[in-house]
């Protein structure tokens, strides 16, 4: 693979095939540019458990906890889909304030709408400050949600490696940490961020809302393809195995590993642990047959040859955004590298 720019291929197509999409339905219900606005479909909104809903149809999966401080939202999705995004916020949650962004990782379709999904919410400060919320002043209030995520996360949009544009400033997090965990009490339950040092890129973080009992793990973990990994940004298999591993410890199913603790994926469908056990057999078994072919000195021409992924090709190589052949090679890149620092600080508040 040629090193990406700031924004990896499969997202960059991702995007494409999302505007393509919303270019032909435009075409099919004969709007037309000069009259109507870019058409904006509506996104779908599915109760999971507790206080967590998820939202989908902004890019990535989008995770929003609401309770009696406010609204905390985890990702925002694509830039184009962020006044979409704000209104299923709102339909959600009336008008809570939203106090909180939390970023999964730096990708555009987890990141996009942080500028204008921030510029919507109002924090919690200490002090003699006072904002509008709704149409009241309120005592102890600032204009613009915190925005919570590794500090990587910030190097990325700030300064991206390949040297593309950054993030605007706005859209930045505003609230970074480096150790390997966060902790944050909102809504009356604990939220755990995990941070896996090195899976989809190297600023994953798994946030576990521990009273609702639902995780969103960002693109460590999608239904709809193989796992990303963004080389480029930091990836890797080994990564992408631990994570997947440190889901399923923090899991706890209901009965025959059936149930129990929601795990929402980056993208596709709500999960449990036994989603995520099948997955994780599935990332090991491709890694250990790529490591394999390559110790004997394999091509990564020979690897895709060989076809390490062949039986679950149907299920998952039917992403175009993020094909079977990406993936192999993203195996290939990475599987000689470490899964990351191991843990030193886990445990630590703030
Ligand atoms: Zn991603």
């Amino acid at each position: 693979m040629t090193p990406a720019p700031r924004v990896p291929a499969f997202v960059v197509i991702l995007a494409l095939v999302a505007t393509a999409i919303a270019s032909s339905v435009a075409t099919t219900v004969g709007l037309t540019a000069q009259s109507a606005p870019p058409a904006t479909p509506a996104l779908d909104t599915l109760p999971v458990h507790g206080q967590v809903s998820l939202i989908t149809g902004a890019g990535g999966n989008v995770a929003v906890q609401v309770g009696p401080q406010g609204v905390l939202v985890v990702d925002t999705g694509l830039e184009a889909r962020a006044d979409a995004l704000i209104g299923a916020i709102r339909r959600l949650a009336g008008d809570r304030p939203i106090r909180y962004i939390v970023n999964t990782h730096a990708h555009a379709d987890h990141t996009g709408g942080n500028l204008k999904v921030a510029a919507a919410g109002t924090q919690l400060v200490a002090g003699n400050f006072a904002a509008q919320v709704g149409d009241r002043a309120v005592q102890g209030a600032a204009p613009g949600a915190f925005i919570v995520a590794h500090e990587n996360v910030l190097n990325a949009l700030s300064a991206p490696k390949g040297g593309g544009a950054p993030a605007p400033f706005g859209g930045w997090p505003t609230d970074t940490f480096f150790q390997d965990e966060r902790t944050m009490y909102f809504n009356g339950e604990g939220i755990q961020l995990v941070h896996e040092p090195s899976a989809h890129t190297d600023g994953d973080v798994l946030v576990f809302f521990r009273g609702s009992d639902v995780i969103a793990a960002g693109d460590t973990y999608v239904t709809d393809g193989f796992p990303g990994i963004d080389v480029a940004a930091g990836g890797s298999i080994a990564g992408v195995v631990e994570s997947l591993n440190r889901l399923i410890d923090l899991a706890i199913s209901e009965q025959f590993t059936e149930g129990g603790t929601r795990i929402l994926p980056g993208h596709g469908r709500v999960s449990d642990e036994f989603d995520v056990v099948e997955y994780r057999d599935m990332a090991t078994i491709v890694r250990d047959r790529v490591r394999a072919l390559r110790q004997k000195g394999s091509t990564l021409a020979q690897v895709l040859a060989a076809r390490p992924a062949f039986e679950y090709e149907p299920r998952y190589g039917t992403n175009r955004a993020w094909t079977t052949e990406q993936f192999v090679g993203a195996v290939y890149a990475s599987v000689n590298q470490p899964a990351g620092t191991v843990s030193t600080t886990r445990g630590g508040n703030r």
